[in-house]
């Protein structure tokens, strides 16, 4: 990222939003619906739209463009594909965009976005190796070395969600069993619940203090497969900091028993990764895209 500014643009199924960054400072922020309803030709003008407001804000040649988006672009066909905007999937997003802004445009999920601005201005700030995990619906994540995304030959570097806690184990809609994601994501948490019969979402169920005996069964195996599952991650790659994002990472118990879990499946007696929440909360997308 050497260029003066860096215009960022979060691409959500419900807003738009813009920032722009002057050395790495934030000079203008703003939002627009995204109107998803209205198909991909509408979705393009409302990101030009936002995209022109932040050009207003600066004058020079000597700027950015990067774009976060939830999904990934299929490096075979240059389409997206697994967003939650369904109406992008298929299509050529990144083609259509630059053709729309007339100017380069980097692209990156949601995952990689919060990796990269929780490393390079969030939490794990100073930290030469940062895995960052989004523990939301789903289970992301991403990986910073430097403050650069390290993306890999496969482009699915820091897809630790879909590596396999048990064998034959939950269905994922991926297409394997046993993936992480469907013990300790949102979504993983809920289908287990529903098939105890508890029609708790995940976010009531894990803030409930009064849990039953079954209830709290289901917490402990919750934090048992969280400890699993990022002791996997420490074993692989060893990181300076993990920061934990998505709508799960607020809760408390992850910071101390979580550790204690982690530190059961770590392959050393003593386990010195500090497990962090993120500082820049929903913000880390619209910050990701600006330094891409
Ligand atoms: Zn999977």
């Amino acid at each position: 990222m050497e260029e003066k500014f860096n215009i960022g643009i979060d691409l959500g199924g419900t807003k738009i939003e813009t920032i722009v960054l002057e050395d790495q400072l934030p000079i203008f922020r703003d939002r627009i619906p995204t109107e998803a309803e209205k198909g991909p030709d509408h979705i393009i003008s409302q990101i030009s739209k936002i995209y022109n407001q932040a050009l207003n804000v600066f004058e020079s040649d000597d700027f950015s463009v990067g774009i976060c988006t939830p999904g990934s672009i299929a490096p075979d066909t240059n389409l997206l594909r697994n967003s939650n905007t369904t109406c992008l999937n298929g299509t050529a997003l990144l083609t259509m965009i630059e053709e729309k802004l007339n100017h380069n445009v980097n692209i990156e999920n949601d995952a990689n976005c919060f990796a990269l601005a929780e490393a390079t201005l969030g939490a794990g700030k100073d930290h030469e190796l940062v895995f960052g995990i989004i523990m939301g619906t789903g289970c992301g994540g991403g990986f910073v070395f430097n403050n650069q995304l390290r993306l890999g030959p496969n482009l699915i570097s820091g897809e630790w969600g879909h590596s396999v806690l048990y064998p034959d184990g939950n269905e994922c809609y991926c297409g394997k069993r046993g993936c992480v994601e469907t013990y300790i994501s949102g979504g993983g948490i809920e289908t287990q619940l529903k098939n105890y019969g508890i029609n708790y979402s995940a976010k009531e169920f894990l803030n409930n203090k009064n849990k039953n005996g079954l209830e709290m069964q289901i917490f402990d195996g919750f934090m048992n497969n969280f400890g699993r599952a990022v002791a996997n991650i420490v074993n692989s790659i060893d990181p300076d900091i993990i920061v934990l994002g998505g709508g799960l990472s607020n809760l408390a118990n992850l910071y101390n028993d979580g550790i204690e879990e982690i530190q059961k499946y770590v392959f050393s007696e003593s386990f010195k990764t500090p497990i962090v929440m993120n500082k820049l909360g929903d913000s880390a997308g619209v910050y990701g895209a600006a330094l891409l």
